[in-house]
């Protein structure tokens, strides 16, 4: 049997939340990825860390950051409204939500990641979601181009996962294009990590266990890609880390005990790790500063600091004031989470625990530092 390979082959396999402080004291893939370095992340969620990763832009440049912003006249939301008016207890399970948030999903024809998360019915028309589309595809970014625009340009034959399936229909996806040999660049996507992080935390021995069960699916696809490529170059990327929560915050109280009102005031939307305000008079504004100022959990960014982690947005699209928790603080209740949880991320990047990471069998190109930085490697590697 005569056996062509073909000459050269670029995975890269991006695992969500695998920290660099994750991996510290666990020994996850040392000996076949021996070049090994900390990635310093973006400051948000992942609906911020991976378009900056696909675009190499900072979330000001691509206009991905947090998914809800104020803006009334935009809102595709109104219809919701009405849903504000049944009562909580049944409007606001999980199950209804999901299935609510999959309803619009399909109505508006969203090709994005859409979730409501909790934004309350009787507000959630006084907001858009700025994660509509696709991110994994060319023409996916709401500003600039994403890998797979170079990609679809220069021609490139490309596999990609589906983040819409799980890890193991994806392996098998991109195991059967290695087989075929024709691709010569791949970005394999694993999600579950993030939600497993999200619920036991880095120290748990479940994290152990998922690593080691990454490590036999990854010996795989090295073992298939061998098979049919001379040479295989693997890099495995992350986004950020995970912070173990040791203090619960209610901000939401506390802003709520000033006796402004929401929507005339003041309107605002509390993330896990922050709260965004925007101001509709300047009384509101003096008062939700002043408070603020007072609160040990957290603080305000100022907008130097903004401009610095590249979260400076124009119009102020995501708030007129970003107040940040401490590392470790966990807002609840927040508009995004009910669940009592282990580990949270989106903190500010300066914090160990926010770092990514990048483990490769070779030296990577360009000498990457920053989750952005993949970006270059990526294009680099796939000659796009
Ligand atoms: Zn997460």
């Amino acid at each position: 049997m005569t056996h062509h390979l073909a000459p050269k082959i670029s995975l890269v396999v991006f695992i969500d939340a695998l920290g660099w402080e994750v991996l510290k004291g666990r020994h996850f893939m040392e000996t076949q990825l021996p070049f090994r370095r900390k990635l310093r992340s973006v400051f948000g969620f992942s609906s911020a860390c991976i378009p900056s990763i696909l675009t190499g832009l900072m979330p000001r440049e691509h206009r991905h950051w947090s998914f809800f912003y104020y803006s009334p006249k935009t809102s595709p939301f109104k219809p919701l409204r009405l849903l504000g008016r049944l009562p909580r207890a049944l409007v606001d399970r999980g199950r209804v939500r999901n299935l609510i948030s999959k309803l619009i999903k399909r109505l508006y024809r969203y090709t994005g990641y859409f979730q409501l998360y909790n934004i309350p019915f009787k507000y959630v028309d006084k907001f858009d979601y700025c994660e509509k589309k696709d991110l994994f595809v060319p023409g996916g970014m709401n500003r600039g181009q994403n890998i797979f625009d170079y990609l679809e340009r220069a021609g490139v034959p490309y596999h990609v996962s589906d983040w819409r399936v799980s890890e193991q229909t994806n392996l098998d996806a991109l195991k059967a294009d290695l087989t075929q040999g024709k691709i010569t660049f791949a970005l394999l996507y694993m999600a579950s990590m993030d939600a497993l992080l999200h619920e036991v935390g880095k120290g748990s021995p479940q994290v152990d266990q998922k690593l080691a069960w990454y490590e036999t699916q990854l010996e795989e696809v090295l073992r298939v890609a061998g098979e049919h490529y001379a040479q295989v170059r693997l890099f495995v990327c992350s986004d950020h880390g995970m912070a173990t929560i040791h203090t619960h915050f209610d901000l939401m109280s506390k802003i709520e005990g000033l006796g402004l009102e929401f929507g005339r005031d003041y309107t605002a939307t509390y993330d896990s790790t922050m709260g965004r305000f925007w101001f509709h008079n300047p009384v509101a504004r003096e008062r939700i500063v002043a408070l603020l100022e007072q609160v040990p959990q957290g603080r305000i960014l100022r907008q130097p600091e903004l401009e610095r982690l590249g979260c400076d947005f124009e119009c102020d699209q995501f708030g007129e004031l970003i107040f940040l928790v401490n590392a470790g603080v966990l807002i609840v209740p927040s508009h995004m989470g009910l669940k009592p949880i282990t580990g949270m991320h989106g903190y500010h990047p300066d914090d160990a625990d926010s770092d990514a990471s990048l483990l490769c069998n070779v030296e990577p190109p360009n000498d990457p530092q920053a989750i952005t930085d993949v970006f270059q490697l990526m294009r680099a590697e796939s000659g796009a």
